[in-house]
């Protein structure tokens, strides 16, 4: 046997011992049954805004560790592009398992976000605060209580835990948007793509997750990169404590549009007893109602306004008003309690028998893999050491014995 083949079964055998022991750390999961909103009152995120709205991008790649992941810009050039050239109000980065410091972190409008997540199947979020980042993720293919135990580890201290381009690679299947819970936000707009699918899916399980809408830029250089998708958020100030309330209460919007320019704006949105009424600032051609199961409800052509009066049946209805240069991704409106701001809570809870199970199963098939791979190496690596070794004895030997 070669070194290179002693070297390839250890190679083998540390990568067998690291997906191991990324499957052995995640918990398994007991899910509440997907419900649907509920209540007597409407809850409108848009009830008492603020004056101001923010034009936001939250997504952005810069150079970040020596290079190895997708990023071709220096933050300061980046974030130049977004403030100067794209006149936006807010502009982050979010680099692969790393908080970026475009701004002096003692800075008030320092907003800390990370993306997290390397992992063949594009299962990405985006964190929000200064809690330690989450090192952690499960490389090859991730099942629902992967995914829970990751967003519940990164939920822990952050401020806003959000699914990213949830149908990118089909990163979050339905089941996955029915029974996730714990995060905050989608990003229901990334660049080009748009996930109003898995949005619904959510919604209409009772997850009252808000949008956000990111260009997920890599290179500002590449045409069609930047000022694609953004975030319209409704806050005091720009500062990240406000920017963080506003955007845990629904009072923001998605856009998707070019160069970031805001052509249009979303007025106002009422609730009256069971209507709703949506005005945007000009006539759009088109403005959509979605409600329970994404089902198209109601819809008006060239008009600044909509009306819609709730029914017994629906839970929530989201607005989607179309211009010719733009679209408006409003958060929807939906039944609570009258009470509490509806948040997407925590409800899945540890099945300690099921982790305890798949945990064994894991430690056993490490062992075989182990007993397959390792073992029947060692024999063969310690005579090839050996032969070595006598080789060398030998030779030393003949050395002696020649006089040389
Ligand atoms: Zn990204």
């Amino acid at each position: 046997m070669t070194v290179v083949k002693i070297l390839l079964k250890l190679v083998l055998a540390s990568l067998l011992t690291l997906v191991c022991v990324q499957y052995f750390v995640s918990k398994h999961y007991n899910y509440a049954y997907p419900s649907v909103f509920k209540g007597k009152y409407l809850y409108n995120p848009y009830d008492s805004l603020k004056k101001h709205w923010w034009k936001s991008n939250f997504h952005a790649h810069s150079i970040a560790w020596h290079h190895l992941p997708n990023g071709h810009q220096s933050p300061k050039k980046i974030i130049a592009h977004y403030k100067k050239d794209l006149k936006y109000d807010i502009a982050c980065l979010s680099n692969y398992e790393k908080r970026t410091h475009y701004l002096p972190p003692s800075d008030p409008h320092y907003i800390p976000v990370y993306e997290h997540g390397y992992n063949i199947g594009k299962v990405h979020q985006l964190v929000f605060g200064r809690d330690p980042i989450v090192y952690y993720d499960i490389a090859l293919f991730q099942t629902l209580d992967n995914k829970q135990y990751i967003i519940n580890e990164e939920k822990q201290d952050s401020d806003i835990v959000v699914v990213a381009h949830p149908e990118v690679r089909d990163a979050y299947s339905r089941t996955d948007m029915e029974k996730l819970s714990g995060y905050d936000m989608l990003e229901v707009l990334n660049n080009k793509k748009i996930a109003t699918r898995s949005w619904d899916e959510a919604l209409s399980s009772g997850k009252p997750a808000w949008i956000i809408a990111d260009d997920d830029c890599h290179d500002i250089s590449k045409p069609g990169e930047t000022g694609v998708s953004w975030t319209m958020v409704n806050a005091e100030t720009k500062k990240c404590k406000d920017v963080m309330e506003a955007l845990r209460c629904g009072r923001s919007y998605g856009v998707k549009g070019s160069d970031g320019v805001n052509d249009h704006y979303l007025k106002q949105v009422t609730v009256k007893d069971t209507v709703v009424t949506f005005v945007v600032d000009d006539t759009a051609t088109e403005i959509k109602l979605f409600g329970q199961n994404g089902i198209l409800r109601k819809a008006e052509c060239n008009t600044d306004s909509i009306s819609y009066t709730f029914k017994p049946t629906d839970t929530y209805i989201r607005a989607v008003a179309e211009f010719p240069s733009q679209e408006l991704y409003l958060n929807a409106i939906i039944r609570y309690d009258g009470k509490h701001i509806p948040h997407n809570n925590n409800t899945a809870s540890v099945n300690f028998w099921r982790t305890l199970r798949i945990r064994a199963v894991i430690i056993a098939i490490w062992i075989f893999g182990m007993t397959v791979v390792v073992i029947p190496s060692i024999p063969v690596t310690l005579s090839y050491f050996f032969r070595k070794r006598r080789a060398r004895e030998l030779s030393l030997i003949l050395v002696h014995q020649s006089g040389i």
